[in-house]
C-alpha cells in the first residue's frame, strides 16, 4: 500500500505523541514499483554479434563450473585460485564504478594521469566497451532515463533492461539523441582517445594478463583450459552484476530522493556494486562524486572510500558533493519521506559487504572434498615430462605409506593420476584405505598388492 503524505505525517505524530522519550520508530515502507510509461512497440533488427556472443559465454561460464567441480584438485590452492579471481573481480569493479561512471561518465570528480591510466586498466580488463562508448551510453542512460533515447529502458520490462536490450540494434529515437550527447570532454582524454584506438589490443593484453596468465604463474598445476573458462566465468558475472544496476535497481527498491523515477535505493546492489546501489540518489543526483547522500564514513560505498585515498595522495581532486540542505529540500520537494535512507553502522555494512562481495567463494568452493589427499599435494616442475615421471617413481618409493592419498601432478598437463578416480579405486580396492596400506612396507609388496587390485592403468605404468 503506498501511504500519501499526510497519512504518513499522521502516523509519525502519532508515534511521536505515543512514545515518553520522543523516539520516533517508523518502519520505512517499500514503495509500490512505479508505473512505467506507455511504450510504443517497435520492430527491433538483431543484432547477430550478440545472439552468439552472449550464449557462448554464458556456456563457457557453464562449462568452467563443470571443470571446477568435476576436474578440479581442490585444497588450498584452488581456494587461493578463487580468492584471486573475486579480489580481482572487484578491482575491475572500481575501474567502471570508479573510472568509467563517476569520473567519465559523470565528471564527479577529476583525476591525475596515473589514477586515470589504472582506472582505464581496470575498465578495459572488464570488457563492458570502451570508456567513450560507456559513458555516451551512460550519458543517455540519464538524459533520457526510462525512455526509448536510454538504451535499457525499464519500461521495455526488467529483461530488455537486464540483458535484453544486447540483442537488438538501438533505437531511432535512440540513435537521433545522440548527437544531442556532448563527448568532446572524453576524446580529449588521451587515455580514453587510446584506449578507443587499440581497444582490442589492450582487452587481450590487459584481461588475458590478469584473468588467465597471472593466475597461471601463481598456480601453475591448473590448466590453461581451465584458467581460460573461469576468465570467462567472471566476465560473466562482472557482467551481471553491472546488468543488474540497469534492471534491478530501477525496479525494487526505495525511492527515498524522487518517487516519480523509476530508479530505485536498492540495498543489496549497494554491497554488490560496491556502493553504486543508491541509484535513485543517483538519478536524483548525478553530479555527486559519493554517488550516495552519505560518504563512506556513514554507510557502505568502498567506491568513495577508494577515491577519497586517491584525494589523500593528491592523484584526484575537485570532488563535487551536493548540500545536505540541497538533498533536504530535494527530498520534501519530491522524494518519498517513508523510504528508507541509508546511514547504517559502519562495521555491520563492512561484513555484510565483504560476505555478499565474495559470495562465490562459498559458493564454489563448497564441494565435497576427500580430505586424505587434499592437503598432500605432490607437484612436479622438472623439465621433462619423463624427470617429473622419475620424481613421481621415487616418492613413490620413498612415501610408500602415503603414495595412495597422494595425487600427483607435473606441469606437463594436469593431475598425472585423477585424484578422484584413484581415491574411487581405491575405497572399492581396500576399504580402510589408510590403515590397510599401512601394511606395505616394501616397494615389491606394494606393486604385487597394485598388480592384483588392478587399480589404475596409468599407475601401473609408473610403477614398472
Ligand atoms: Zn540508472
Ligand atoms: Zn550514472
Amino acid at each position: 500500500m503506498i501511504i500519501s503524505r499526510t497519512q504518513t505525517e499522521n502516523i509519525l505524530l502519532n508515534n511521536k505523541n505515543q512514545n515518553n522519550n520522543n523516539v520516533i520508530i517508523t518502519k520505512p515502507e517499500r514503495v509500490k514499483y512505479v508505473k512505467p510509461a506507455k511504450i510504443v512497440p517497435h520492430q527491433f533488427e538483431i543484432a547477430w554479434f550478440y545472439v552468439f556472443f552472449l550464449p557462448t559465454i554464458h556456456s563457457i561460464a557453464v562449462y568452467a563450473l563443470y571443470l571446477h567441480f568435476t576436474k578440479g584438485i581442490g585444497g588450498w590452492s584452488e581456494l587461493g585460485l578463487n580468492v584471486y579471481y573475486v579480489s580481482a573481480n572487484i578491482l575491475c569493479m572500481f575501474g567502471i564504478i570508479a573510472g568509467a561512471h563517476r569520473l567519465w561518465s559523470h565528471r564527479a570528480y577529476k583525476a591525475k594521469w596515473p589514477l586515470r591510466l589504472i582506472l582505464g586498466a581496470l575498465q578495459t580488463a572488464t570488457i563492458q566497451e570502451d570508456i567513450y562508448e560507456w559513458s555516451l551510453k551512460h550519458r543517455l542512460h540519464h538524459k533520457f532515463s526510462d525512455t526509448d533515447g536510454d538504451p535499457t529502458n525499464i519500461s521495455r520490462g526488467f529483461l530488455w533492461a537486464h540483458i535484453g536490450w544486447l540483442f537488438f540494434k538501438r533505437h531511432p529515437t535512440y540513435l537521433a539523441k545522440v548527437p544531442t550527447i556532448d563527448t568532446k570532454d572524453l576524446l580529449d582524454d588521451p587515455i580514453v582517445k587510446y584506449q578507443r584506438m587499440f581497444y582490442t589490443f589492450w582487452v587481450v593484453l590487459v584481461r588475458g594478463t590478469m584473468f588467465t596468465a597471472i593466475p597461471r604463474l601463481l598456480f601453475p598445476h591448473e590448466s590453461w583450459t581451465y584458467l581460460v573458462a573461469m576468465n570467462v566465468l567472471f566476465y560473466v558475472i562482472l557482467l551481471h552484476y553491472t546488468w543488474l544496476v540497469n534492471s534491478v535497481a530501477h525496479m525494487f527498491g526505495y525511492r527515498p530522493y524522487d518517487k516519480s523515477i523509476q530508479p530505485t535505493d536498492n540495498t543489496v546492489l549497494v554491497y554488490l556494486a560496491m556502493g553504486g546501489g543508491y541509484h535513485n540518489y543517483h538519478h536524483a543526483f548525478p553530479q555527486d562524486y559519493s554517488g550516495s547522500e552519505y560518504g563512506w564514513e556513514q554507510n557502505f560505498n568502498p567506491t568513495t572510500l577508494l577515491i577519497d585515498m586517491f584525494a589523500k595522495i593528491g592523484w584526484a581532486y575537485d570532488r563535487k558533493k551536493v548540500s545536505a540542505e540541497i538533498i533536504r529540500m530535494r527530498t520534501k520537494r519530491t522524494g518519498d519521506t517513508t523510504a528508507l535512507r541509508r546511514n547504517a553502522s559502519m562495521a555491520m555494512d563492512v561484513v555484510l559487504g565483504l560476505l555478499i562481495l565474495y559470495w562465490p567463494l562459498p559458493v564454489i568452493y563448497g564441494r565435497k572434498r576427500n580430505r586424505d589427499w587434499e592437503n598432500d599435494l605432490y607437484f612436479f616442475k622438472h623439465k621433462t615430462k619423463d624427470e617429473c615421471v622419475l620424481s613421481m617413481k621415487n616418492t613413490i618409493q620413498n612415501q610408500i605409506q602415503t603414495v595412495i592419498l597422494v595425487p600427483w601432478s607435473c606441469r606437463h598437463n594436469r593431475p598425472q593420476v585423477q585424484p578422484q578416480y584413484l581415491h574411487k579405486s581405491l575405497q572399492l580396492k581396500c576399504h580402510h584405505n589408510r590403515h590397510k596400506l599401512k601394511r606395505f612396507q616394501t616397494m615389491q609388496n606394494f606393486v604385487s598388492f597394485m598388480k592384483s587390485h588392478t587399480i589404475s592403468p596409468i599407475l601401473h605404468t609408473l610403477l614398472k
